[in-house]
């Protein structure tokens, strides 16, 4: 093991890293959990020289209280032992203007702002505020709604506090109900972030999209693909026992022979694992198509007992005509045939009165 006197600390400016290698690279646990799990993390990563963060939590922002939320600030100790020992940088998530204090006391090389975090501006200012005058790499997460301008006004409040090195990182959006990713990707919104900040460096978390380890390595390809600026990946030295996130951290070995596949080698493999993306993706609007027709049926269902009760046909021309107009004017934005609309509009139809009119007839039953 080398000794901390001789141990080289990698770049940390990220215009810099970006003009070396092209990518940020930023890996680590969830959460920092014990300190040998945070030295053998970094000990692991730092065999690869393409890693320029060791990443962990050590506030953890929990969904729901009782969950895992954090070993607090004994866990810079750690980190910085991780750094002594193998030279790489350390980034932690922050989410309130004592996490700031708590970090730069610790010396953290970066510190990241979480998505559930992003969707309040009030946080945001006050961390912004934190930051003035400190020159370490901010990464802003995008926020758990797909909100491009709520991300954007985000970033701008760093850049107003004048934070110069600042990035953002895509971690896909709580989808509306259960489904195959963790969060949908919706690649159009961080390309939209691109369009408006062409010089903002954008990398993409597989980790909280995909939700999954298997899956984590599809989603860096196609990131990789649609030319994000690097990854931010959770890596654990035995990832089913980890305190948060567990099914989706993956082994170091895992993740540098992932780092292998997507930069080193250009293998054929590519193209497969593009299309098992594309095919999670269709899975998830499949899920969301099933889901917002079960809610349309529901609607239904009240309207047929309002109509039952006023006497009034379950056919209603005006409404309909209303509704296909109204769809095809949809359709044709979103690039869809109208006769493909029109057939799928006929047949929803049909079902919405024939279910209708069974409901009426139990009523009479009744
Ligand atoms: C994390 O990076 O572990 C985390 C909590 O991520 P997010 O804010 O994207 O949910
Ligand atoms: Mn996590």
């Amino acid at each position: 093991m080398k000794t901390e006197m001789h141990v080289k600390i990698r770049e940390k400016r990220i215009d810099k890293i970006l003009k070396q290698s092209g990518k940020i690279i930023i890996a680590g646990p969830c959460s920092a959990e014990t300190q040998e799990q945070v030295i053998e993390t970094a000990m692991a990563l730092a065999a690869d020289s393409r890693v320029n963060y060791l990443r962990a939590g050590i506030w953890k922002p929990r969904t729901s209280p009782g969950a895992f939320e954090g070993v607090g600030t004994i866990g810079f100790q750690w980190l910085n032992q991780a750094k002594a020992i193998t030279g790489i940088p350390i980034a932690t998530e922050v989410g309130s203007e004592r996490h700031v204090y708590e970090a730069l006391k610790h010396g953290v090389d970066m510190v990241w702002i979480g998505a559930r975090t992003v969707s309040s501006p009030f946080t945001i200012q006050e961390i912004a505020e934190a930051m003035r005058g400190v020159d370490i790499p901010v990464l802003v997460k995008n926020p758990l709604c797909p909100d491009t301008n709520l991300w954007e006004g985000a970033i701008n409040r760093f850049i107003r506090a004048g934070v110069s090195q600042i990035g953002a990182i895509h971690r896909g959006f709580t989808p509306p109900g259960k489904s195959a990713l963790r969060n949908h990707p919706i690649w159009s919104v961080p390309l939209m972030l691109r369009d408006r900040m062409p010089d903002l460096p954008i990398i993409c978390d597989p980790s909280h999209i995909a939700g999954d380890r298997n899956l984590v390595p599809i989603i860096a390809q196609r990131a990789k693909g649609m030319g994000f600026n690097g990854l931010m990946v959770e890596v654990h030295p035995n990832p089913q026992q980890a305190l948060s996130d567990a099914s989706q951290q993956l082994l170091p070995s895992q993740f540098l022979s992932m780092l292998n596949r997507l930069y080193d080698l250009s293998n054929l493999q590519n193209s497969d694992e593009l299309l098992s993306e594309l095919r999670l993706e269709v899975d998830m609007l499949d899920e969301q198509l099933i889901n917002a027709l079960g809610n349309r049926m529901k609607l239904i269902k009240q309207i047929a007992s309002i109509k039952d009760d006023r006497g009034l046909d379950v056919f209603q021309a005006t409404r309909w005509e209303n509704i296909i107009l109204k769809i095809r004017q949809l359709a044709h934005e979103e690039g869809l045939r109208p006769s493909f609309v029109r057939n799928l509009y006929n047949s929803i139809h049909k079902e919405s009165c024939a279910f209708q009119h069974e409901q009426m007839v139990q009523s009479v039953v009744k």
